[in-house]
């Protein structure tokens, strides 16, 4: 017989014990800002049908051209492990009639998303990312706050240096036009393109500007700016969102080139950066943008829509790295014990059984370690878990009904 291989899949990893404090940390966080501003959760299928991913992510993106897990169940179906949020949103909103609900219609989740990414520093196969989307108004007001909710969440994590960078990619309208501007723009350049980007100039001419290749960005230092071909109403739109922002007294950077790579983003694009000395190590926590296509893209009605999505292994990440564990998180919590019951003998190791059941029923705390018997050891278990009060049961007192 084959040995099995006792590692976990490449890019997927095990969450222990020791890292769940901060996991707990940031869905607490999201739940709580999600909730204020009457989001109301929703829970999408991990599988899907792949065509929703398909037609609403975009058959020429990345995410489904390269990195997405499909298989073809028993009955013939080809379905895929999400790689993101947003398709199985309009596909929810649709299929529950939600556009007879007052607009918007306001949803959030968290949960694994699955990308065959090439493994690196903050990229993973297995990820958890948080998504908030608003269906169903078209108001720049919802671009801005989408965007503060997202920022709010971060500075609930003591995150500082994050920066909001921002761009408007145009319409339906608009979108095709500048398409055809950078196009010939980068057709004259092709050869100093990577092959990659050679390819996307056929297929997808906006990744380029995606693009992170060094002799790329050298010739994207020159391209044309989507914001200087906006339509009127994108350009209006763009502007109050931004005066929105200024309001909220939330400081951003206009970034030309931010275009994100999936074909259903419109109007407004966003994502949020932690900036160390140098630069975004892992990429962006969030990011989002207008999807006011989406909807009708899988079949539904014309809904505009906004939303984002956070990576949050990537925020634990640095929250680790400057230990958030230690400064809030890591006081004892409430439900964390104080209390150690350590037991001696037979009957009181039968006894203890039952009085840790009291005590949970009584709601209190109590740490144990009944499959021990030395006193020794239990102390300095208790120890170990920097537990400072022991009750202790020996015989004696389970005879006598009482505790030391
Ligand atoms: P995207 O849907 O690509 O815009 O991703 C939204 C957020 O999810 C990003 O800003 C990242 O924080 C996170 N994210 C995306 N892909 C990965 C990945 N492969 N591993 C870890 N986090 C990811």
């Amino acid at each position: 017989m084959s040995k099995i291989k006792i590692q976990s899949l490449t890019g997927m990893h095990d969450i222990l014990p020791e890292d769940q404090v901060y996991f707990k940390k940031v869905k607490k966080s999201v739940e709580n800002i999600a909730n204020y501003y009457g989001f109301g959760r929703i829970d999408t299928p991990v599988l899907e049908y792949a065509e929703v991913f398909i037609k609403g992510t975009g058959s020429a993106t990345d995410i489904v051209e390269k990195e997405m897990y499909t298989l073809r169940t028993k009955g013939g179906d080809l379905v895929a492990l999400r790689p993101e949020f947003t398709p199985g949103f309009a596909r929810s909103y649709i299929e529950h009639g939600m556009y007879n609900l007052p607009q918007p219609v306001k949803l959030w989740t968290l949960g694994p998303c699955f990308r065959h990414e090439r493994p690196q520093a903050g990229r993973y196969r297995q990820f958890l990312q948080f998504e908030v989307d608003a269906l169903g108004d078209k108001s720049p007001s919802i671009d801005s706050q989408i965007i503060q909710m997202t920022y709010d969440i971060l500075k609930d994590l003591s995150f500082k240096n994050i920066t909001i960078e921002i761009n408007s990619i145009g319409d339906q309208e608009c979108k095709p036009y500048f398409r055809k501007i950078l196009t010939n723009y980068f057709r004259s350049r092709k050869s100093s393109l990577c092959s990659d980007c050679q390819r996307r100039l056929r297929e997808n001419p906006l990744r380029i500007l995606d693009c992170k290749e060094e002799k790329c960005q050298r010739v994207k230092a020159g391209a044309p700016q989507v914001i200087d071909h906006l339509c009127e109403s994108c350009h209006a739109h763009f502007k109050q969102v931004l005066e929105f922002l200024d309001e909220l007294e939330l400081s951003y950077a206009l970034n030309p080139y931010l275009v994100r790579g999936l074909d259903y983003y419109t109007k407004t694009v966003f994502e949020i950066v932690q900036k160390s000395d140098e630069g975004s190590i892992q990429g962006a926590l969030v990011g989002g943008g207008r999807f006011d296509g989406l909807v009708k893209i899988l079949g539904g009605r014309d809904t505009p829509a906004c939303g984002a999505a956070g990576g949050i292994n990537r925020i634990v990440n640095l929250m680790k790295a400057r230990e958030v564990k230690r400064s809030s998180a890591g006081r004892k919590k409430q439900n964390e014990p104080n209390i150690f019951l350590a037991q001696l003998g037979q009957m009181a190791k039968r006894k203890s059984l039952k009085l840790f059941e009291e005590f949970r029923d009584a709601k209190i705390p109590i740490a144990e370690s009944f499959s021990k018997d030395s006193l020794k050891t239990q102390l300095k278990t208790a120890d170990k878990m920097g537990i400072r009060w022991v009750l202790i049961f020996g015989q004696k007192e389970a005879l006598e009904d009482f505790i030391i």
